[in-house]
């Protein structure tokens, strides 16, 4: 079993619509040990697979998709978008979006962020999307990237969750990375992400970002690397697990998990 940080729901327009369940995992739950204890979700981390898997199943259950149906990001610090359309692994990319209701979208982080987000159509249909976005994700624009998919495949209005992410206090950075933020970021997003001296505060510049694009979100957990009890910190501890943000489309309200 996963204790979430929180889970929720992304209500659909209409009872009879389809709506977007989502929730955000820390450290708690699971059965991983050590130094990816409990609630591990990577396997790239040097976790036992046999942990991963169990973590991953207790995943599923928590928003009612079978584990092979998810769809567990790969993510490579870019700001490419990659469109699911079925089970099975999705090709590497910092943006999962789908249509198809029962995949279950992740994305993992220990620092960076992660994002959800729902996009209703004009018929009012929903769509959703994950994204995990670091420093390298915010100067690519893999949100806006993200926003601007979906909006071609019909979406009109947007929610978001964001987990949680290292502050800006806690992830000085040199000078050179500053200023590619400074450089690359739209200067009302850099100017929050550059809020603390020195430290890059990815998810200030994604929240100036949704608040400028008029996206209603709502943010989930704090500092990674001040909640050693709560959340894996890779600037924190190095050798750790991955937190996750998972969102499942569902054919109704009435089928919550
Ligand atoms: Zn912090």
């Amino acid at each position: 079993m996963i204790l979430p940080l929180a889970s929720g729901v992304f209500p659909s327009l209409a009872p009879s619509d389809r709506s977007a369940f989502w929730a955000v995992t820390g450290r708690l739950g699971g059965v991983s040990a050590g130094a990816f204890s409990s609630a591990n979700l990577a396997d790239h981390v040097g976790d036992q697979s046999v942990h991963v898997d169990s973590n991953r199943a207790a995943l599923a259950a928590l928003v009612g998709v079978e584990q092979p149906n998810l769809v567990v990001m790969t993510p490579v610090h870019g700001g490419d978008v990659a469109v699911v359309r079925s089970t099975g692994v999705a090709q590497p990319a910092d943006s999962l979006v789908t249509e198809e209701v029962g995949i279950g979208l992740v994305a993992l982080g220990a620092d960076c962020a992660t994002i959800g987000l729902c996009g209703y159509r004009e018929d009012r249909q929903p769509m959703i999307a994950v994204v995990h976005c670091g420093w390298k994700g915010l100067c690519a624009d893999v949100l806006g990237n993200t926003v601007k998919t979906m909006s071609e495949l019909g979406a009109a209005t947007f929610r978001a969750i964001l987990g949680p992410a290292i502050c800006g206090n806690c992830y000085p950075v040199p000078e050179d990375r500053l200023q590619q933020v400074r450089d690359r970021c739209r200067s009302d997003v850099a100017a929050a992400a550059l809020g603390s001296a020195g430290g890059i505060d990815v998810r200030a510049g994604l929240e100036v970002w949704l608040t400028e694009c008029e996206i209603p979100f709502e943010s989930v957990g704090g500092c990674t690397s001040e909640s050693s009890r709560e959340l894996f910190s890779y600037r924190r501890d190095g050798r750790t697990g991955r937190q996750g943000l998972v969102l499942v489309l569902k054919e109704s309200t009435n089928a919550a998990p």
